[in-house]
């Protein structure tokens, strides 16, 4: 079962400071997460797809599911009817298959761009010249039915805390590039995703907007 009083404490926490906490419920059974929704947590964060449909279907529908792990495009059309944030587009393909389906569904659908900080080969994500590439392109302009909120990233899985301190910075310093060159007119980007249960505050400091937090709330996976 999760641990409600450091639940409770965290999510007090980032409250104040104005910091959106995704509570990251992967692998975690339905009480689990229901457990924190009679706390007041309505954001919760899956990264396989399966699980999250079955999720969605069981729980309250006034939850916001945030789909937060490299996404296959033959996958979207499961969770295009109710997904609240996409943070992981890491290619024009994911996105115009986000939209298309969005279409479907006549509904707007919010994203966050995926890019690669962290040192690790095996992270997914784009480079800058990458993404200026993506939001110049005539087919990311024609899209109606998506719509950029901000930036997501993962930081290396190392001890090193001044590493990871500056990959946070680099996201942070992409965030505010592009929000200058590409989104000057639109306040709905707005979200820096970084920081997750041993990182966290360290992202807050270096300006995350929305953490993803997993075991320190639920335990161990
Ligand atoms: C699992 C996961 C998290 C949460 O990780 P914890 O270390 O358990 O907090 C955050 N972001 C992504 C993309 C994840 O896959």
């Amino acid at each position: 079962m999760p641990n409600i009083d450091t639940y409770k404490s965290i999510a007090q926490k980032l409250q104040e400071q104005n910091v959106c906490l995704v509570a990251v419920s992967k692998t975690k059974p339905q009480e689990d997460i229901l457990a924190l929704y009679q706390e007041g947590q309505r954001v919760f964060g899956e990264n396989r797809v399966q699980e999250l449909v079955e999720k969605q279907a069981a729980l309250p529908k006034d939850i916001h599911w945030h789909a937060i792990g490299h996404l296959q495009r033959n996958k979207i059309k499961y969770i295009a009817p109710f997904i609240s944030l996409i943070h992981s587009v890491d290619s024009l393909r994911l996105l115009e298959e986000i939209n298309k389906q969005a279409q479907k569904h006549d509904r707007v659908i919010d994203c966050l761009l995926q890019f690669h900080i962290a040192t690790e080969e095996s992270k997914f994500g784009l480079s800058i010249e990458e993404a200026r590439s993506l939001l110049k392109s005539e087919t990311y302009q024609s899209m109606q039915n998506i719509r950029i909120c901000g930036l997501m990233g993962m930081a290396s899985f190392v001890s090193d805390q001044e590493q990871i301190q500056q990959e946070f910075k680099t996201l942070k310093s992409y965030f505010d590039t592009l929000q200058t060159e590409f989104f000057s007119q639109k306040p709905a980007f707005k979200e820096c995703s970084m920081g997750m249960s041993g990182d966290y505050e360290l992202a807050i400091q270096e300006g995350s907007t929305m953490v993803r937090v997993g075991s320190l709330l639920f335990g161990r996976r």
